[in-house]
């Protein structure tokens, strides 16, 4: 920021060979990589090998950077038909991410085993998705030390310090934060599922989609929770989140004091641009007023207003759809 604040601008990929193009865009490593797309488009499961090479590659190629490797996030929007998840009434609320992987263990650690392996080789770190609790959290944990132990044993070398973090996408994780701080080294706030679940709106349902509110102080309310109770443990924040990318809002976050912004590889340039033209204490305040107001509309006015004062370079998100598109020229 203008007035010296470090914040980490990171990407989120979906694929090993995205790595080249992100680092076009200048990141600083990844935030996000989502690794259920191994999964898709086959009638196998990826085994141990073959997921190691992938992370190893990421991992060297992005080295200083680091890269956060999210575990499988099958099931919701995700179905993978060779893992045998049935069709669900509700599947966003169904057997999905860490549910699936605590129940198949066997298949956890499979990938448990792949990302240690490959820490050794470059800066990783790895989240888990979909945390609703104390229980789960130290359960997947508990998994990821057993596999440390094995690997320990066969001398098979890994990085022992690879820092392990929490999604926090689900609104009990939001409440609970306090406690689940002190069982991970970082949190990362995933806006995409959060603001489906807190506002009980479908984010893939287009009839209903201006309900889908970044900015409603609800989710708000709950990310700042997020926030201050991470610092107030010692732990960093970020978020992987649309929410994360969208410059408007970025403003907001960065007032609130979240940490890292991981973002699509194409807004990484216009993101590092907005915080570059403000100055933190500015964003402090603006988020103070901004929590102040009562609607999500009313906020997303205020802090697009705002937005262009700040970064009137700012014309238009390129590449969004056009009924979300931002115009920052009216
Ligand atoms: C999120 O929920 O915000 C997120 C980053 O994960 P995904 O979109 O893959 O569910
Ligand atoms: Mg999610």
């Amino acid at each position: 920021t203008l007035d010296g604040r470090r914040i980490e601008l990171s990407a989120n990929i979906e694929f090993p060979e995205e790595v080249p193009s992100i680092l076009h865009y200048g990141c600083d490593g990844i935030g996000l990589y989502r690794t259920e797309y191994f999964y898709l488009n086959r009638t196998d499961v990826p085994g141990e090998e073959e997921q190691f090479k992938a992370y190893k590659y990421v991992a060297q190629k992005m080295k200083p950077h680091s890269v956060i490797i999210r575990t499988l996030d099958v099931g919701g929007d995700k179905l993978v038909s060779q893992l045998g998840i049935p069709k669900e009434m509700n599947p966003f609320l169904g057997w999905r991410a860490i549910r699936f992987c605590l129940a198949r263990p066997e298949i956890f650690k499979v990938q448990l085993r792949a990302i240690l392996r490959a820490s050794n080789y470059g800066k990783l770190k790895m989240m888990y998705p979909m945390i609703s609790g104390i229980e789960e959290l130290k359960e997947a944990n508990s998994l990821f030390e057993e596999v440390r132990c094995e690997l320990k044993k066969k001398k098979i070398g890994f990085d022992e310090n690879m820092e392990v973090g929490a999604m926090i996408e689900i609104p009990s994780a939001a409440m609970t934060c306090d406690v689940l701080a002190k069982e991970v080294n970082f949190f990362s706030i995933g806006t995409n599922d959060l603001i489906q679940y807190s506002l009980a709106v479908d984010r893939s349902n287009e009839k209903i989609a201006y309900l889908y509110q970044p900015a409603h102080p609800a989710v708000l309310r709950l990310i700042k929770n997020i926030i201050d109770v991470a610092h107030g443990n010692g732990i960093w924040v970020g978020m992987c989140g649309e929410m994360a990318g969208e410059p408007h809002f970025a403003l907001l976050l960065l007032g609130m004091g979240l940490d890292e912004f991981s973002v699509s590889p194409m807004s990484v340039p216009i993101i590092k641009n907005v915080i570059r033209s403000v100055r933190l204490d500015q964003m402090q305040e603006l988020a103070k007023e901004a929590l102040k107001l009562p609607s999500g509309k009313q906020i997303e006015e205020f802090t697009k207003r705002r937005l262009k004062e700040t970064t009137p370079s700012i014309v238009k998100t390129v590449g969004r759809p056009k009924s979300a598109a931002l115009d920052y020229t009216d």
